[in-house]
């Protein structure tokens, strides 16, 4: 793509069709408009559009498709890939409205919204959505991505729960794709990623609840071994109704730190159960009788404030990730978990375990392209990563995933940060389903314009 100028006719005849802005590098705006959460990289794109609605995706679409250029989409930035160089970014966080039926329990979610829009939208009716661990992180990708939130074992995947996506394709069309209207293609978005065409918004249904009963227990590895084995065993006794994870994570020695938790190495066991305070307490009770711990935050939580859950951070910063869908925990390989990514590792490693199972392993009503469902668990190791560091991050990774290559069942897509390679992509999903996302973008997008993050190519021809 040539280089371009706000000058140029080309961008003022795009600036003049669209009612956001469009900038080009050196712009004011133009730097803050690329850069998102994730740090590490940004998109270094010839020209952003601030799209307001459905109308300027079209044009940036259209634009990009008629010059030759690539397309990538950002909303928060939680899930940036490979950064687009040249071509054109579409900015959706100004298309952040969400609408809320009560009687149909449904929301309209435009491309921008947060979780957090999302659960404030329904809070008021006493609905929730099947939101995730950070609140901050966009809704769309999510669950295009698939989405395992806090009730995900006893509602199964954010995708499960969509009515209909509209899009607009390489053609320039805004589709509004239900499993009527496109069967394969309402397959496909759900699970498949931004892959297909920029998502100007979904449908999702929601859930009546106002509150659940969760938090977080903490514990210090030191003083309580065995914690991981602990909550692996429980999680084998407890119903649907509870979604929970362990994090394992030092915590630096700095005054920013929360007191208790200051230069220890903790256990940070995460609980959402979708039912009643005394049934909760009941059944976290053999976790609290593990140890003393540095901090216990369990209580009937509303759900608008279901963020504090996991309690992750919502300040910008690099990172990188890597994880596994496990069938099974191998009580061997959870032992080497302490060397290989404790405090001797060569990176600092988060290493988080979901429990899974429940109403994911179900098929939804309406099939979609959401990988291995049979998985009971998810392992993933994430690290803060600074410019240069990228290649010992990935190092480490390997070494702390290479224990558990038996139980891999593949992998999850929502949950690898980073630039991702054919293999990894096509490890998210059954052969054959892989094979079918691919002829799908090759009608959809035959000349491979979308830069998703997660990149299914289309079919050489
Ligand atoms: C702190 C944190 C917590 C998380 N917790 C969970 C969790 O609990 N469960 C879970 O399943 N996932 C979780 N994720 C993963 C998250 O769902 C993905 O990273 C998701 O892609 C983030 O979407 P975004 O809009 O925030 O990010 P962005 O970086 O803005 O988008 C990511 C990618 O999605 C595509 N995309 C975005 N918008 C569109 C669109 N409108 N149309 C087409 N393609 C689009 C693009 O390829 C883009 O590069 C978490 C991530 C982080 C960083």
């Amino acid at each position: 793509m040539k280089p371009l100028s706000d000058e140029s006719a080309e961008v003022s005849d795009l600036a003049g069709r669209t009612h956001g802005p469009v900038l080009t590098p050196g712009a004011v705006g133009y730097d803050e408009e690329r850069t998102g959460y994730q740090l590490l990289s940004a998109h270094r794109p010839a020209l952003v559009v601030g799209a307001l609605d459905a109308h300027d995706v079209r044009a940036a679409v259209e634009f990009a498709v008629a010059t030759g250029a690539k397309i990538a989409v950002q909303a928060s930035g939680h899930g940036l890939g490979e950064a687009l160089d040249g071509g054109v970014l579409i900015s959706t966080r100004r298309m952040n409205e969400v609408t809320v039926d009560p009687a149909a329990a449904t929301a309209s979610v435009e491309a921008g919204a947060t979780w957090q829009q999302v659960i404030d939208a329904a809070a008021p009716y006493g609905l929730a959505p099947l939101s995730g661990s950070s609140t901050g992180v966009g809704a769309v990708s999510y669950t295009l991505g698939g989405g395992v939130g806090l009730l995900a074992r006893r509602h199964g995947f954010a995708a499960d729960h969509v009515r209909r996506i509209d899009l607009v394709t390489a053609d320039g069309q805004l589709r509004h794709v239900t499993a009527d209207s496109d069967p394969d293609l309402f397959w496909a978005l759900r699970g498949g990623g931004g892959n297909f065409g920029v998502v100007t918004g979904m449908e999702i249904g929601l859930l009546p609840l106002s509150t659940i009963y969760g938090g977080g227990l903490y514990f210090d590895v030191e003083r309580v071994p065995g914690v991981l084995e602990a909550w692996c065993g429980w999680t084998r006794t407890v119903p649907e109704e509870m979604t929970s994870a362990v994090t394992v994570l030092p915590f630096p020695d700095l005054p920013m730190m929360p007191e208790a938790l200051r230069g220890r190495h903790v256990a940070q066991i995460q609980i959402a159960y979708a039912g009643g305070a005394e049934e909760g307490e009941r059944l976290v009770r053999p976790l609290r009788e593990l140890g003393s711990r540095l901090r216990d935050t369990l209580r009937e939580l509303p759900y608008a404030e279901s963020g504090a859950v996991f309690d992750e951070p919502d300040q910008p910063h690099g990172y990188r990730s890597a994880n596994l869908l496990l069938g099974a925990l191998d009580p061997d390989a959870l032992a080497t978990l302490p060397k290989l990514a404790g405090p001797s590792a060569p990176v600092m490693c988060v290493v988080g375990l979901r429990h899974l199972g429940g109403a994911l392993a179900r098929a939804p009503r309406v099939p979609n392209a959401v990988g291995h469902r049979a998985a009971e668990y998810s392992l993933s190791v994430l690290s803060p990563v600074e410019p240069g560091q990228e290649g010992m991050a990935r190092d480490t990774h390997r070494a702390v995933l290479e224990p558990w290559a038996e139980q891999a069942l593949g992998r999850s897509l929502n949950f690898t940060f980073g630039p991702t390679g054919e293999r990894e992509v096509r490890d998210a999903f059954a052969p054959d389903d892989y094979s079918r996302l691919a002829e799908i973008r090759t009608k959809c997008d035959p000349g491979a314009h979308f830069h998703s993050n997660h990149a299914i190519p289309p079919i050489a021809p």
